[in-house]
């Protein structure tokens, strides 16, 4: 499970999962860009807690839905460090609402971030990997995507999409030894669930055999298992990280 040497990059690694998932991947041993949107402070404080330990890392500005941001990314990350070996693509929004009110908007905004961002940073990080011959994309889905779920029919339609995407691409590029896989958290306590109502939440909780939501740390465990060599004969497969909310 060591990732000494290796060199992450990390969307949406400012808050919530993302944060958890680059510590945990500097804790492993990995060099870890951080990208983010909007939130350079937080960006800067994961740096900072992995620079406190002794790790390396380096805070990345970019919008993910943005092909030539994207490309920075990719770009940025391997002049920093070097080279990518683990691509996470787990930048995402909600834009949550019932099909009658969602407008188009709502609807282009969380494809584009949630799914578009994935392809766009993917595509700009094989051809490194394909020159290296190796390497790790994991895409964060979703239990949305798995077994959709109501008001959010943008959000379920971009993270099964992911599904697809991360098996599509894992026929294509096995025979370069890139991995694709993805990781479906359930309910996870991020900013992203702290706005969602008391009843929903206790709703939710009532659907989870493990009887509690999970960490962002347990999902960064998963994606780290990905990530090592631990996992290199896994590819296009999804694994959850629910409680049990839904077991497939
Ligand atoms: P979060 O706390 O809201 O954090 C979202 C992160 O994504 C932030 O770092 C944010 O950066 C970044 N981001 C948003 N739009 C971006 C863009 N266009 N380009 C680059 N970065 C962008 O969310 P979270 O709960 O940790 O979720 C992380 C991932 O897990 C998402 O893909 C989400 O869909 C998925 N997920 C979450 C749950 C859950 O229960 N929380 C469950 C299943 C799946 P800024 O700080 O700059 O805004």
């Amino acid at each position: 499970m060591n990732l000494d040497g290796k060199v992450a990059l990390v969307t949406g690694g400012s808050r919530g999962i993302g944060r958890a998932i680059a510590l945990m991947l500097a804790k492993r041993g990995a060099k870890v860009v951080i990208n983010y949107v909007r939130g350079q402070d937080e960006a800067n404080r994961v740096v900072a807690a992995i620079e406190g330990k002794g790790g390396q890392a380096h805070a990345l500005q970019g919008d993910v839905s943005v092909a030539a941001e994207a490309q920075n990314l990719i770009d940025q990350t391997v002049k920093t460090f070097g080279k990518i070996d683990i691509l996470v693509n787990n930048a995402g929004i909600t834009k949550d609402t019932l099909m009658v009110r969602m407008s188009e908007s709502d609807w282009d905004a969380v494809l584009d971030t949630n799914l578009k961002g994935s392809y766009l940073c993917a595509k700009a990080a094989l051809r490194p990997m394909l020159k290296a011959r190796g390497g790790r994309i994991i895409n964060i889905s979703s239990i949305s995507g798995q077994a959709g779920s109501g008001g959010q029919a943008n959000y379920s339609a971009a993270k099964a999409g992911l599904i697809g995407f991360t098996k599509a691409l894992a026929r294509e590029v096995g025979s370069r030894n890139i991995t694709v896989n993805a990781v479906a958290p359930g309910f996870i306590e991020t900013d992203m669930t702290n706005v969602l109502a008391e009843e929903f939440k206790k709703k939710a909780l009532d659907q989870i055999p493990l009887e509690r939501f999970g960490k962002p740390e347990d999902v960064a465990e998963a994606v780290a298992f990905l990530a090592s060599d631990a996992a290199s004969y896994i590819t296009g497969q999804v694994l959850a990280v629910n409680g049990g909310m839904v077991m497939n």
